[in-house]
């Protein structure tokens, strides 16, 4: 699920994403540090959110698109709005900038995916365009030159790398999950949360806590969910969807890639890296797809003995796209950055086109303890 940020103007990756990485979505605590610039302005205030509310009141059409290979964050944000907004009579659409657009087998059961339309169907100048969970423009892919051609370009994002794009920026890097503006842009526009809704928004916050698992989960955050729960949600059918379900094959994928694992104690003087690789043959073989592996970091970097984990996986080109994740004592994102890719202190990844020992061996090379 997670990934990695929703990097920098790098084609750094998000876990679900065309260059490598996740997109951090699903994971990673956008709250943490990033290298590089951050997103600097303040959290949206009353003033913002009402220019925003202005400008939904007065649009008759509204394209609403989240990131790229979207998570269960961008997607579950991006319907939970649509059917808000439908239901107060606007005409939606919901898109992401891939062709073909595919949405992942497990947000397959997210409702409101009739508003879902093709790039083609987005008008080239929209009136009105919000974006969900898209920290960069490249994060738009096929549909960055439309959106960016909207007479009013919103958008409501938490990533602290959110580079500041759009007409009407509601960027809150304190926030767990874009879900949780998409609650208060429903608190004011004055929807109540049902079930369909709710599924959408628990989705798309348990995807980018972990579980609640991660630093930015707090009190409001599990009084969020208790709110979504109330509305009768099946959390824990939503819950074995996004996390405990996959393919026989998914299993073989893994256990050759455990079996392929190795850990170098010396690595980055001492503190330890763990690393695997994915080749395309064995995706091939057990019929998987290369977003169906995306997890397998979780797995590798649970080595008690290594700092840093990375996981190579094989494209059908022989590009490798490689995650990697560190637990606070190495920034992999300067170490993914040294291979052209980015994203968090904790959480980035890279494309590589150089064979699997030399791109860990550069890997390994950049790696640095923390300042
Ligand atoms: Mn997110």
């Amino acid at each position: 699920m997670a990934g990695e940020p929703a990097g920098a103007a790098t084609g750094a990756p998000s876990a679900s994403t065309a260059g490598g990485a996740p997109a951090v979505p699903g994971g990673e605590p956008p709250g943490t540090a990033l290298p590089g610039p951050r997103f600097a302005a303040p959290a949206p205030g009353d003033r913002e959110w009402a220019e925003v509310l202005a400008l939904i009141a007065g649009a008759r059409e509204i394209d609403l698109v989240c990131h790229v290979c979207p998570d269960g964050d961008a997607l579950g944000s991006a319907l939970a709005a649509g059917l808000a907004l439908r239901s107060l009579g606007h005409r939606v659409r919901v898109s992401f900038g891939d062709d073909p657009q595919v949405v992942p087998a497990s947000l397959a059961f997210l409702p409101g995916q009739e508003l879902l339309v093709p790039v083609a169907e987005v008008p080239d100048r929209p009136e009105l365009v919000l974006t969900f969970d898209v920290a960069a423009e490249s994060r738009l892919g096929l549909l960055r030159e439309k959106a960016l051609a909207a007479r009013a370009l919103v958008v409501v994002d938490h990533h602290a790398s959110n580079t500041g794009f759009g007409t009407h920026p509601l960027v809150d890097p304190a926030a767990p999950a874009t879900a949780v503006l998409v609650d208060e842009l429903l608190r004011r526009l004055g929807v109540p949360l049902d079930q369909s809704i709710a599924a959408c928004l628990y989705t798309g916050v348990a995807t980018d806590t972990g579980s609640f698992k991660y630093r930015a989960t707090t009190a409001a955050t599990h009084e969020f969910a208790a709110r979504l729960l109330a509305t009768g949600i099946r959390q824990d059918l939503i819950s074995r969807t996004l996390w405990d379900t996959s393919s026989f094959g998914y299993l073989k994928v893994l256990s050759a890639a455990l079996a392929r694992a190795e850990l170098d104690r010396t690595a980055v003087g001492g503190l330890g890296l763990v690393w695997t690789w994915v080749p395309y043959a064995d995706l091939a073989a057990h019929g998987v797809t290369v977003e169906e592996i995306e997890g397998l970091i979780d797995v590798v970097r649970r080595t008690a003995e290594a700092e840093v984990a990375l996981v190579l996986k094989q494209d059908p080109d022989g590009a490798l796209r490689g995650s990697s994740r560190a637990k606070g004592a190495v920034d992999v994102a300067a170490a993914c950055a040294a291979l052209g890719g980015g994203g968090h202190v904790y959480a980035a990844g890279f494309t590589s086109a150089l064979g699997v020992q030399e791109t860990l061996d550069r890997f390994r090379r950049a790696l640095r303890p923390s300042a």
